[in-house]
């Protein structure tokens, strides 16, 4: 008999933004599998588990997607709760499909529970409504990073299209995210902030324009970032705004 699989959201950072069911099932798993980005507080919140670090963090150490695959079968095969525990929401940019198609396929029992993503941490940080009346409808998540499978500009549509865009995992990409979004016709003064480490103490956001963004030294920040497009962004309450740092 092999155990269950639990895709758990562990939220944007803060150990308290976790789900109460996410709580549970960590304080009662045997062995947790997580990404790089989930916080230790968070962690600790399965002192009985072993803990399996899979991290993958743009550039930086990373286990190759189908060893995971493998790592979480082979766990459910010796174990009764498993925990794969993902940063954020576990459905949005976290590869989940690719893991819930390997334990389909060894006819693993599996259960999704879903967590705060990265956007909506930003925006409770911003003090800003996403899809504010008046200025927007209609918000995406999109990342311009792209699988084999897909075009390269795929995203850009999804990103004018909305009324209020949220980027994951762009931060290597300003100039090119900057340029393709003025090039297919979104005003130059369209308000952008940027938000590293959303909903943990040391969040930092900065505030700039479209015009601005490509300039934007992306040095300055070493957290996990999000980029948040839109009307909506001319609102923002930040606790402090940091200073933007342009490249000379
Ligand atoms: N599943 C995650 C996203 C994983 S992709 C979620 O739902 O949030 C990783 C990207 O998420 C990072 O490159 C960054 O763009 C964003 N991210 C994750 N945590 C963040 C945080 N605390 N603050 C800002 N951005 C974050």
């Amino acid at each position: 008999m092999s155990g269950k699989v639990y895709l758990v959201g562990a939220g944007p950072g803060a150990a308290d933004l976790l789900t109460l069911r996410a709580a549970r099932l960590l304080s009662a798993a045997d062995v947790v599998l997580h990404d790089a980005l989930v916080q230790e507080d968070v962690l600790a919140l399965a002192p009985q588990a072993r803990k399996i670090a899979v991290g993958k963090r743009c550039g930086k150490h990373s286990t190759a997607q189908r060893f995971i695959n493998k790592m979480l079968v082979a766990a459910a095969h010796t174990n009764q709760v498993v925990v794969r525990l993902k940063g954020g929401d576990p459905m949005l940019f976290g590869r989940a499909q690719e893991e819930i198609d390997a334990l389909s396929a060894a006819h693993i029992e599996f259960e999704v529970v879903p967590g705060i993503t990265a956007a909506l941490a930003a925006g409770a940080d911003l003090k800003v409504s996403l899809t504010q009346r008046g200025l927007a409808r209609s918000v995406s998540f999109l990342t311009p990073r792209h699988g084999a499978e897909e075009q390269e500009a795929e995203w850009l549509r999804a990103a004018l299209a909305a009324d209020t865009a949220v980027f994951y995992m762009g931060a290597g990409q300003l100039e090119q995210i900057a340029q393709a979004l003025l090039t297919g016709g979104k005003p130059a003064h369209t308000p952008v902030a940027i938000v590293e480490n959303a909903s943990l103490p040391h969040a930092r956001q900065w505030q700039t324009t479209l015009a601005n963004l490509a300039r934007f030294n992306v040095d300055a920040w070493a957290g996990p970032a999000v980029i948040v497009l839109g009307e909506v962004v001319a609102t923002a309450q930040a606790e402090e705004w940091a200073k933007l740092q342009h490249i000379s």
